[in-house]
């Protein structure tokens, strides 16, 4: 394992083990659950939007290692951002897990999202690390929909 991969190692378990903005949401403006039955993953997203930014988001949920930092690395990834921001960064972190060659290049913009690259060799996980953008994207649309990755 290089050094670098250590370091995503370590990233991802402490999201794992203190996972940030991990709250309920009285005043949401949006609100959408999401459910990955391949693992069991699942998510409750709460945003706050103003003037199409996000001025606040958290989530709730229970989940694999992979799931949980995720949701908890996107929600600190996402605050202050313009709805097209994030569907724009959500797109590039789709690319890198999904393993697409052009996210190395964009993968500057993505930050402490990186450390997920490695999950593009493992595609059952793939699922996991998107499940909170996926249950994201639809509370953004309005979507009462419960979200599933099926
Ligand atoms: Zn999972």
């Amino acid at each position: 394992m290089t050094d670098i991969e250590d370091l995503y190692q370590e990233v991802i378990l402490d999201h794992t083990k203190r996972p940030r903005n991990f709250r309920e949401m009285e005043n949401a403006s949006c609100k959408a659950e999401g459910y990955n039955p391949l693992c069991g993953d699942k998510v409750t997203i709460y945003l706050k939007m103003e003037d199409d930014r996000v001025t606040d988001i958290s989530f709730k949920g229970a989940g694999c290692a992979i799931s949980t930092a995720s949701a908890s690395i996107m929600t600190e990834s996402l605050k202050g951002k313009t709805r097209a921001e994030v569907e724009s960064l959500f797109n590039t972190f789709h690319g890198l897990v999904t393993g697409e060659p052009r996210a190395s290049q964009e993968a500057a913009d993505l930050g402490k999202l990186a450390v997920f690259s490695g999950v593009s060799e493992y595609p059952v996980r793939v699922k996991c690390a998107t499940l909170a953008w996926h249950t994201l994207l639809s509370s953004l649309k309005g979507s009462r929909e419960a979200v599933s990755t099926e």
